[in-house]
């Protein structure tokens, strides 16, 4: 059985990406923080479309968490490993900068950054040694030109990319790739305070993303073929660059 974990899977764009792993064969630990209900619900949907997926429920910002949880998931899967994992946990709590809350700023890079330090380094001497991984980190926009109100969000995301190109380089001889996909506006709980009519004029496409559309690009990076392509960003947001 091959493994992928996704974080922040119980909702919006982690469950269409753990729905289109299932699909193409995967066993998936569908991580939470929470929402167990809605973590059940990505659960069900996988196991009735034929799938095969668990709950694996740690906040990806305490580090403690993390190493207890996937301790707990090795020793119940001797010999198994995650070969495929997919940072997508991640929050928005928006604020202009100079009303920005030392609470705002920490909770957004811990939950965003810190939290794809945690479980990368977690579960990359693993890869390492099996020579092999695909590590998929989901930015956004807003870390690629940035966003009025999102001074913390951006730091957070920019600075994934960073990690992503660092590491891709690390990693490369050991087959271990690693890559960005970079969401604008998808149809998620995260967006359901913004109205659209407000945003699509500027959206090339005209519309909001949907989750399957953020999947497809995630599972691109997933494939086995894409063994040459690393320290990248993909954009998915309808043709909106600036
Ligand atoms: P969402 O619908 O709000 O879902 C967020 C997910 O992250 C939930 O599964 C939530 O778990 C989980 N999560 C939050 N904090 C966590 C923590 N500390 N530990 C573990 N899991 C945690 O968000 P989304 O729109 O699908 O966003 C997914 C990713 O795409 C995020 O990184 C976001 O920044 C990025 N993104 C989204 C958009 C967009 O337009 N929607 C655009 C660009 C980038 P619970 O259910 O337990 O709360």
């Amino acid at each position: 059985m091959k493994y992928a974990l996704v974080t922040g899977g119980s909702r919006g764009i982690g469950r269409a990406v753990c729905q289109s792993l299932a699909k193409a064969g995967y066993s998936v630990l569908v991580n939470y923080a929470r929402n167990r209900e809605a973590a059940e619900q990505t659960r069900e949907l996988i196991l009735s479309e034929g799938g095969s997926a668990e709950l694996l429920p740690f906040n990806v910002s305490n580090k403690n968490e993390v190493d207890k949880a996937l301790d707990l998931w090795e020793t119940e899967h001797p010999g198994e490993y995650v070969s495929v994992l997919v940072n997508n946990a991640g929050i928005r709590e928006d604020n202009l900068m100079v009303f920005m809350q030392d609470e705002q700023w920490n909770h957004v890079l811990e939950t965003n950054l810190f939290g794809f330090f945690y479980v990368t380094r977690r579960l990359l001497k693993n890869m390492l040694t099996k020579r092999y991984g695909r590590i998929i980190n989901i930015t956004s926009l807003s870390g690629l030109t940035g966003m009025q109100g999102q001074t913390n969000y951006s730091a957070s995301k920019a600075g994934l990319i960073g990690a992503t190109r660092s590491l891709a380089m690390e990693v490369a001889p050991r087959k271990v790739t690693v890559n960005c996909v970079a969401p604008g506006f998808i149809e998620t709980d995260m967006t359901s305070d913004i109205d659209p009519e407000q945003h699509k004029g500027r959206i090339p496409a005209g519309r909001f993303g949907k989750p399957h559309e953020v999947a497809a690009a995630v599972l691109f990076f997933a494939g086995e073929n894409a063994s040459y392509i690393t320290g990248q960003v993909l954009s998915v947001n309808g043709g909106l660059h600036t």
